[in-house]
């Protein structure tokens, strides 16, 4: 007779549950069991791998009604209960089911058990971690502020978050590479974690990381990798073999069981917050993380986030600040404001700037045209009776994409010929409004026939290799002007590129978004960061950056024009703080989708009736979403804000299995802290 024990186990479900399992004792490939081990058990009509939360005697349910385990996924090492812990973590915080965040989060073939593969993988594993070899490498001298930075780093015992502010080119790359050094050094086992916003835009930092430290193992993780790529280094760094992780945003639910330090570079990215499934800020777990091992948390950037910068006003972070650039002669880009009511733009550009991207030509220097739209114009249009090219399935302009005669949405991705007469009266003399990156590319060619340009942007590098492809002819000089969206805003290192213009940006400053003016800075200063990276160039001439904008007294341009963003943002923080938003109240969105708007509404408003203690938090009225339509499914919104996130946490944990038990047939989601309402 076997004997059995009962398991706990999630899994990747919908349903918030945990299930109980018997696990026969002492039988032959069913060694002890434990919490953080994998199991493959019958659920529904299917077998599925299941992570083990809890062993106990005996189960609520009747044991006759239970079923059985039935196999181990033994070749792996369990999971540690620190990373659950963190899981648990991010599902309740995030309002979804644990088995969603932890199983999701474990590659592919481990959780289909394909033995063979991973007996593969775990043999090809033999191999000892890494040790730091002293390498030959040039390091640089570190400056003071560096050198201060560095030993903070490194001599914290415990729980540290550190805002590293410095601007492009400050030397924060080489903080981040000689903390990780030191701290390697410091224990035999030890692991750190690198984030950054997309692996792609950055290949720079993974060759430095490489090349500084070439004994040791370093492991991607990010969305791109293949399944046997992330079978690979994703055990890599569960057994601790890997000591260095470089990743985005995923690699936070990483199982790292010997975490000791995490860089968060850019922290202030958009992308680190998922915007599906679990909707979570990498940037905040990796904060809540470093806490819960009693570890220093980095985080990176010229524009912190406003939520850090109050974090080290109010003393719960410290500030690391770089004065300036750490290449010996390079100074910042200098910023001038070129106002568009003055002076007149003619096919997107000013006099100024012409004359300007003239004078590199002639001096065989680049420039960098930023422009943060694609397509050739964003909508066509009919004067005679005001018909405009609008998708059919969305709220939004179908965009006019010359080059493939189509127009095209970017919401739902719906294609459509260009209409030869206007589809309402007939006219045929349909005209195009505003500009794209083609129509900017299309005009240039106009003023400078003989120069080489480029355009990069999400269309032109469809084909998987053509972004590295371009950025390759723009540092070997084979190209002269580079017309790009915020994908080139990024991580590049343009030695020769002396000129940046920023055609357009004033539109981000009557974004509905509240968050748009901050954003939009940090992209002025990262798009800056592109120029003269090299230093001052051989012709004695300072890297320029030239803003076009009808609205040069903003406060927004007034402190770009002295990369003031520490007086920019105590204005930003006084106007959140009497508008209680982010980072002085908190929030959530409840988002509902139906054929109808109404019904969604409708939905909303039942969901209102059901708020447990309805006084203790500020409930907003639903309304449809800005963008209400997209893909024909329409969208609405209810924002729910409090000036405590744990009395809105507590409202949640009440509120959500509520909903979930609500029989209406919409779908909806939770957003907590959303990157925008
Ligand atoms: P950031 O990450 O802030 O953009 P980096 O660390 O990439 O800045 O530094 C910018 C450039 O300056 C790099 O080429 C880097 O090698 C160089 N650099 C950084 N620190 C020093 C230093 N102390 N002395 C000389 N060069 C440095
Ligand atoms: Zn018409
Ligand atoms: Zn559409």
């Amino acid at each position: 007779m076997i004997q059995h024990c009962i398991v706990q186990v999630v899994l990747d479900t919908p349903l918030d549950f945990y299930f109980d399992y018997r696990y026969p004792v002492e039988a032959e490939n069913f060694p002890v069991p434990k919490i953080g081990m994998l199991v493959v058990v019958p659920f529904g009509r299917r077998e599925e791998a299941g992570l083990i939360v809890d062993v106990k005697e005996e189960s609520e349910i009747d044991e006759n009604k239970l079923k059985d385990v039935v196999s181990v996924i033994s070749e792996i090492p369990p999971l540690r209960t620190d990373w659950i812990d963190l899981c648990r973590f991010a599902a309740g915080y995030y309002q979804r089911p644990l088995g969603e965040v932890a199983l999701p989060s474990i590659p592919k073939n481990i959780r289909a058990n394909k033995k063979l593969a991973l007996k593969r993988a775990v043999k090809a594993l033999v191999q000892v971690p890494g040790n730091i070899v002293a390498t030959n490498m040039e390091k640089p001298v570190l400056l003071k502020a560096q050198e201060q930075a560095v030993s903070a780093i490194v001599k914290t015992r415990g729980f540290k978050p550190f805002v590293l502010y410095g601007v492009t080119g400050s030397g924060k790359t080489e903080i981040y590479l000689q903390a990780i050094e030191e701290k390697l050094k410091q224990s035999d086992a030890m692991q750190v974690l690198i984030m950054v916003p997309e692996i792609n835009l950055t290949p720079q930092l993974e060759v430095s990381v490489r090349s500084r430290f070439p004994g040791v193992t370093i492991a991607t993780l990010h969305s791109r990798l293949t399944e046997s790529e992330r079978l690979k280094n994703w055990l890599q760094i569960h057994t601790g073999v890997a000591r260095i992780v470089l990743g985005t945003r995923l690699a936070i639910l990483a199982s790292m069981p010997q975490l000791g330090l995490i860089v968060v570079d850019e922290e202030h990215d958009p992308s680190y917050k998922q915007q599906e499934g679990l909707r979570y800020s990498a940037r905040d777990l990796a904060v809540w993380r470093a806490n819960q091992l009693g570890i220093p948390v980095v985080l990176g950037s010229a524009t912190p986030s406003l939520e850090s910068w109050q974090h080290v006003l109010s003393g719960r972070y410290v500030k690391l600040e770089l004065p300036e650039r750490a290449v010996k002669d390079a100074v910042l880009p200098a910023i001038r404001l070129i106002d568009a009511t003055r002076e007149p733009l003619q096919n997107g550009f000013s006099p100024s700037l012409i004359n300007a991207i003239k004078r590199r030509l002639e001096k065989s220097e680049q420039s960098l045209l930023f422009l943060n739209r694609r397509g050739y114009a964003p909508v066509i249009t009919c004067e005679a009776c005001g018909w405009i090219s609008v998708c059919e399935r969305c709220t939004a302009y179908m965009v006019y994409h010359k080059s493939h005669h189509l127009l095209r949405c970017h919401h739902c991705g719906l294609e459509r010929p260009i209409p030869r007469v206007c589809p309402d009266c007939g006219n045929i003399d349909l005209q195009t409004l505003g500009r794209g990156t083609q129509r900017i590319e299309e005009g240039l060619a106009g003023y400078f026939p003989d120069a080489r340009i480029l355009r990069i942007d999400a269309d032109s590098t469809r084909k998987k290799g053509s972004l590295e492809a371009a950025l390759e002819m723009v540092h070997k000089g084979e190209i002269d002007i580079v017309i790009g969206t915020q994908m080139i805003s990024k991580g590049h290192d343009f030695q020769n590129m002396t000129l940046v213009g920023v055609l357009n940006p004033d539109t981000a400053l009557f974004s509905h978004d509240y968050r748009a003016g901050e954003r939009l800075f940090s992209q002025l200063m990262q798009v800056a960061g592109r120029a003269g990276r090299g230093g001052v160039s051989e012709h004695g001439n300072r890297s320029e950056v030239l803003i076009q904008t009808r609205y040069p007294m903003h406060p927004l341009y007034q402190a770009a024009l002295t990369h003031d963003y520490g007086n920019y943002v105590s204005d930003l923080l006084m106007e959140r703080q009497n508008a209680g938003l982010p980072p002085f109240g908190f929030q959530v969105l409840l988002f509902a989708e139906a054929r109808k708007v109404e019904n969604a509404l409708d939905f909303l408003r039942q969901a209102i009736d059901a708020i447990p203690e309805p006084e203790a938090v500020i409930i907003n009225e639903p309304i449809p979403m800005a963008m209400m339509r997209i893909a024909n499914v329409e969208r609405a919104q209810l924002l729910i804000e409090s000036t405590s996130r744990g009395r809105l946490q507590g409202m949640l944990k009440e509120w959500i299995p509520v909903l979930r038990n609500m029989k209406t047939g919409i779908r909806w989601h939770i957003e907590v802290d959303p990157m925008s309402i």
